[in-house]
């Protein structure tokens, strides 16, 4: 194959990122809309949006969700977290809760909408198993308490495979399944990809967009930039290999999303 040939296709290849990138811009509320079940054809912005990521510990919000606060963030929702442990699997909860607030304040998260959770049912340990009903009622407690519409988590296989990160989507499933999510609050689980996907960067994207989604976010070099200062304010966590994990992540670039489908209403379980 010759030189041009082979140059051609790596430009074209960058070219379709490209338009992918500026394409999802323009769609990215009406897709919003869409999961959201919102009929309304008006330009409006991301205000109506009152949203929450659910992670396990503290830096899995910069790691795994960071273009979905930026994005939500910059169409000016309300965004929330709520960490169900402190990290306190090597005895550093205090500094590791600090570390979170500042991720949170460089992705747009204001302390008053981040909550951490420190309960001895619910250690920092990929060993411990977590009670179902327990994380259960602390989501929607928060639902109710803020009046959120949106529910960001992982999905069954935890990104990656941590047993703290499955047991949440196993409650946030518990709760579509028997009903107790209020009606207009929609559930959304980010989507695992394979090890290959995984790790190669932005150039993942096109698969991304190829493949069935309920939403996909994207962010371009500024937001990626914002993702990497967040990763970059937890320092307890800063091992040779955060370093590539911060390079090489598609993760730090894009995030998709399934819808959880929830069942009837104020179903009871006997
Ligand atoms: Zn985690």
């Amino acid at each position: 194959m010759s030189i041009y040939l082979i140059f051609f296709i790596v430009l074209s290849y960058l070219f379709w990122i490209k338009c992918i990138y500026y394409r999802h811009r323009r769609t990215l509320m009406k897709s919003l809309k869409h999961v959201m079940n919102v009929l309304s054809s008006g330009e409006t912005d991301g205000s109506d949006i009152r949203a929450v990521i659910v992670t396990a510990h503290p830096d899995d919000e910069c790691m795994f969700f960071a273009p979905t606060i930026v994005r939500l963030v910059e169409l000016n929702a309300s965004v929330h977290l709520l960490c169900l442990s402190e990290g306190n699997y090597y005895n550093q909860g205090t500094q590791r809760k600090q570390e979170l607030l500042n991720s949170c304040a460089v992705l747009g998260i204001p302390a008053s909408r981040v909550t951490i959770v420190d309960h001895k049912k619910l250690p920092d340990d990929p060993k411990a198993e977590w009670s179902i009903s327990l994380i259960s009622a602390l989501i929607v407690k928060h639902i109710r308490a803020h009046s959120l519409n949106m529910v960001l988590t992982f999905d069954g296989r935890g990104v990656s495979g941590h047993a703290n990160h499955v047991a949440i989507h196993k409650a946030v499933s518990h709760l579509a399944s028997t009903g107790q999510v209020p009606n207009d609050c929609c559930l959304l689980s980010l989507v695992t990809v394979g090890l290959l996907r995984k790790y190669i960067s932005f150039l993942e994207l096109p698969l991304s967009w190829l493949l069935f989604s309920s939403l996909c976010c994207i962010i371009g070099s500024q937001g990626y930039r914002q993702a990497k200062a967040a990763m970059l304010c937890h320092r307890t966590q800063l091992l040779w290999f955060r370093y590539l994990y911060i390079t090489f992540s598609r993760y730090m670039f894009i995030n998709t999303f399934q819808i959880i489908p929830q069942g009837p209403k104020n179903l009871k379980i006997y």
